[in-house]
């Protein structure tokens, strides 16, 4: 893989972790750890072998609302704890909306195809600083002593 390649992953990669970590910190009393973990779950789709194909593809099943509901509702079925759902919904929904607004967008209406987006860069510079700003300003608005949206 090129560098350029590895370092827009990384950058992508850190920033659905750091607004997953900070939506779970700023609006729920859940571990924030869990909004890493779920904030960065849909890309887990690059570990599907090429040969699989659709929807077993990048930015197919796991870039779906479907699957964002399949998987709060299943955790909240095993665990029956609200903030820890509310904190999944919050880190897999955010992923979700960033990826979106990209240039490759998501499929909202599988399993219906469908190819809208806005085409903005989500993941360049600009709209990085944007996300990176507002994620520190909410872990600090948190940290700061506030109340949770409980
Ligand atoms: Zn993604």
């Amino acid at each position: 893989m090129e560098l350029g390649r590895v370092l827009f992953l990384t950058g992508a990669f850190a920033t659905h972790a750091l607004v997953g970590t900070a939506l779970v910190y700023g609006f729920t009393d859940a571990d924030p750890r869990l909004g890493i973990a779920f904030g960065l779950l849909p890309d887990a789709d690059f570990l599907f072998p090429a040969a699989v194909g659709w929807p077993f593809v990048h930015r197919g099943i796991t870039h779906t609302p479907l699957f964002a509901l399949t998987v709060v509702v299943g955790c909240y079925a095993m665990i029956r704890e609200r903030a820890v759902a509310a904190a999944l919904a919050l880190a897999v929904g955010s992923h979700l909306a960033i990826d979106s607004l990209s240039p490759k967008g998501i499929e909202w209406l599988f399993p219906l195809r469908t190819d809208w987006s806005p085409g903005l860069a989500v993941h360049g510079p600009t709209a990085t600083l944007l996300l990176w700003t507002a994620s520190i300003g909410l872990l600090l608005w948190r940290a700061d002593g506030r109340p949770s949206l409980r």
